[in-house]
């Protein structure tokens, strides 16, 4: 038994090791990724309840590594994150979504579609974002309300410089950059605090949306939030949308936008730009 224990406790310090190795390996790949140009965004919509029609799109990073194929975030911007890659790598997001965001201007006259890039709290916390913005907004001649800034409701109010990250956030709000507050309701962070920060659009979690059905002819939780939103002046969008069902209830509760695959998955940009065609078409 003592061999065993000893044994387990080798093969856990070698799938440590590996682990370690593993993690290295992709973190050298990450710091070349960028310049040799593996990132891409895929552009998922988002559709206004109301009309029917593409308001603005989510831009999600994809990482095509030659090696090992199409990646997705949840595998490598951990990594990014705690390496500090994070900051090149968001603000090449934000200056490819804004090009992106251009090229939907150019073809959309009578609409205007906005474009949302994720922004990690270590991106915002850096003394020259506000200027990365306004400078990548400048580059592709766009109008800032063409441009939405997700921050993530927990991550933010963590943040050790909330104020400075609020001032930021602020002064982007007052050229007319859309500031969303991601993943709402899974944090802990009160629903009062939502007065105190500057924002546009609450992006409610997946997590409510799957509650929905199962509400009966209780108030779902999502009804209370959307409502309390609305109060505030914010609009809401709720995420990962799926079925009809979910489309409906959310119509009942007044819900401003959904996304989700129900619309369509996060796609390519030419995927995007005939979506929008088709749309303008309808
Ligand atoms: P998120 O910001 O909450 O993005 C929504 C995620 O939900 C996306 O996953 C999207 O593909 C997925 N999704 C959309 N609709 C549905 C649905 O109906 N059902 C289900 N099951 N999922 C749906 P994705 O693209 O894998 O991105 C995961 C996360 O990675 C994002 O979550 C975001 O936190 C992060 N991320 C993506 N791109 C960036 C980026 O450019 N910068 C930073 N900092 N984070 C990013
Ligand atoms: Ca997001
Ligand atoms: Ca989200
Ligand atoms: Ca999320």
């Amino acid at each position: 038994a003592k061999n065993a224990g000893r044994n387990d406790y080798r093969f856990f310090e070698n799938s440590m090791q590996e682990n370690l190795i593993q993690k290295l390996k992709m973190e050298r790949s990450l710091r070349t990724a960028l310049s040799n140009e593996e990132f891409l965004l895929y552009f998922q919509p988002i559709v206004q309840l109301a009309t029917g029609r593409v308001a603005g799109f989510e831009a999600l990073l994809r990482w095509h590594n030659p090696h090992r194929g199409l990646i997705f975030p949840d595998k490598f911007i951990p990594l990014v994150e705690e390496s500090g890659l994070i900051v090149p790598i968001g603000k090449w997001v934000i200056q490819a979504a804004c090009a992106f965001a251009r090229r939907l201007a150019d073809m959309t006259v009578d609409q205007p579609i906005y474009v949302a890039v994720n922004v990690s709290v270590k991106q915002l916390a850096c003394d020259d974002f506000v200027q990365v913005v306004k400078a990548a907004l400048q580059a592709a001649v766009l109008p800032a309300n063409r441009l939405e800034i997700e921050i993530t409701e927990t991550i933010l109010m963590n943040s050790d410089c909330l104020a400075s990250n609020i001032a930021k956030l602020k002064e982007l709000k007052a050229i007319g950059v859309r500031i969303a507050l991601d993943d709402f309701g899974t944090g802990y962070s009160s629903l009062t605090y939502l007065k105190q920060l500057p924002i546009d659009v609450v992006k409610i979690d997946k997590g409510f949306v799957d509650d929905l059905a199962t509400s009966g002819n209780n108030v779902p939780l999502i009804g209370s939030i959307i409502a309390l939103a609305h109060n505030l002046g914010l609009e809401v969008v709720a995420e990962g949308v799926e079925t009809k069902e979910q489309c409906e209830l959310l119509q009942i509760w007044r819900c401003d936008s959904i996304q989700g695959y129900l619309i369509s998955r996060p796609v390519p940009e030419a995927e995007a730009l005939r979506l929008v065609n088709k749309d303008n078409l309808a």
